[in-house]
């Protein structure tokens, strides 16, 4: 694929979409620094793969993020890929969406993934070249009952990318979001257990109904994402820019 980048930060590299991407990128050679608030799902992912760092940072709080940057670009260089993929999923009818649940949407899932490519943005100009992914949702294309925060926190990633695709389109730095279906991490079996909690239903009709909108009938795997941010990261993909990239079987 001929990836010619040589530091990645993937955050919430510690479970799901975001390990596979750490793996896949790792296995190219690529040196991975992966984060998340959990150093143990961390060291798990890194233990054992010498191309993969785990730092402890969240990314809602500004100061931790810089934190990250500064240990991780210290040993390893500045980063030339980041993939902000960190976030969360909560649902609630929308007359029911409490304050602090929006909040929480907002800041893990929209002013994190803004926190997290912000620092990055003026070294890649400075560079000349980079790679910017953002891990959006099928939720960034479409609405979905109960799901209205999410839905708009990842709208608002959508934009985000849209936004910097513009205004670093004369650069060799592109920004694109990925924007999978349902797939199969841990977010998604809290997802299940939900449904089973609020309807009763068990969890094999639970995930045979989240499966059905995915109009291929089938729950994504995460090394799908994965490939797709690999793509984006070659060279191939240079003109691909501003693009909000949907996996989701022609969902949408
Ligand atoms: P996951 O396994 O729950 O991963 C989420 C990751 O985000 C965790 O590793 C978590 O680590 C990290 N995280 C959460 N809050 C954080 C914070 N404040 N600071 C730093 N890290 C934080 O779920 P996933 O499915 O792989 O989700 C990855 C991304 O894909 C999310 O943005 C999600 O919205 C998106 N997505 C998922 C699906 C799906 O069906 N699974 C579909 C479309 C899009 P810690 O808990 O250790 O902080």
């Amino acid at each position: 694929m001929g990836i010619a980048f040589k530091h990645a930060l993937v955050t919430g590299g510690g479970s799901g979409i975001g390990k596979a991407t750490a793996e896949t990128l790792a296995a190219q050679g690529v040196d991975v620094t992966i984060c998340g608030r959990r150093i143990d799902a961390l060291d798990t992912v890194a233990a054992g793969n010498p191309r993969i760092h785990a730092h402890v940072a969240d990314v809602t709080d500004e100061a931790s993020v810089a934190q990250l940057y500064d240990a991780a670009q210290a040993a390893r260089g500045p980063f030339d890929i980041v993939v902000a993929n960190a976030g969360m999923a909560a649902s609630a009818p929308a007359g029911r969406t409490t304050l602090d649940l929006w909040q929480q949407m907002m800041s893990v899932n929209l002013t994190g993934a803004f926190l997290t490519v912000r620092p990055a943005v003026d070294p890649m100009r400075k560079a000349g070249r980079g790679r910017i992914i953002f891990i959006a949702s099928i939720a960034g294309l479409k609405g979905s009952p109960y799901i209205s925060a999410y839905v708009a926190s990842k709208h608002g990633v959508v934009g985000l990318t849209r936004a910097l695709a513009a205004e670093l389109a004369q650069t060799e730095i592109t920004v694109n979001a990925v924007c999978p279906g349902y797939v199969e991490t841990p977010m998604l079996e809290r997802t299940i257990a939900n449904i089973v909690d609020k309807t009763g239903r068990d969890a094999e009709a639970a995930r045979a109904a989240v499966a059905k909108d995915n109009p291929q009938g089938r729950i994504i795997a995460p090394q799908e994402v994965a490939d797709t941010v690999m793509w984006l990261c070659g060279e191939g993909a240079r003109s691909v820019n501003g693009q909000a990239i949907a996996l989701s079987g022609g969902e949408v």
